[in-house]
């Protein structure tokens, strides 16, 4: 579903904050979406889980905010793919962050399956 603004979240997210935009772009290296560090964008690449999406960078947004000095994060896939995943969310905090935010606020089977693989290891 596309959804091009944030009104479908909770406005106690954006108190005392400048909301930020939502991009839309075609294909990115980057999954998903991408927020870089000291703007107020969030880009969204099209996707299936674009609430998702929008959930889980405004989140790095919010980290940014909070002065979470995030150091980046990099996917690599080394072993099995689940594998892989487990190796990111545990190597990155923030990551894994981001990732219960946007399960809070858009569930979607991916973060669901995501999820249940990183905590329940099934
Ligand atoms: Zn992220």
């Amino acid at each position: 579903m596309l959804c091009t603004d944030l009104n479908w979240l909770p406005t106690s997210i954006f108190k005392g904050i400048t909301y930020p935009k939502v991009v839309y772009i075609d294909s990115s290296p980057d999954y998903g979406g991408f927020y870089e560090a000291g703007t107020n964008i969030l880009t969204c690449v099209y996707c299936d889980n674009v609430e998702s999406t929008i959930a889980h960078e405004l989140r790095h947004y919010l980290q940014w905010i909070n002065g979470w000095i995030s150091i980046g994060s990099e996917w690599k896939q080394t072993n099995s793919y689940e594998e892989s995943i487990k190796s990111y969310f545990t190597r990155y905090p923030h990551e894994m962050d981001a990732l219960l935010f946007e399960y809070k606020h858009s569930k979607s089977w991916l973060n669901e399956w995501w999820l249940r693989k990183l905590v329940l290891n099934k």
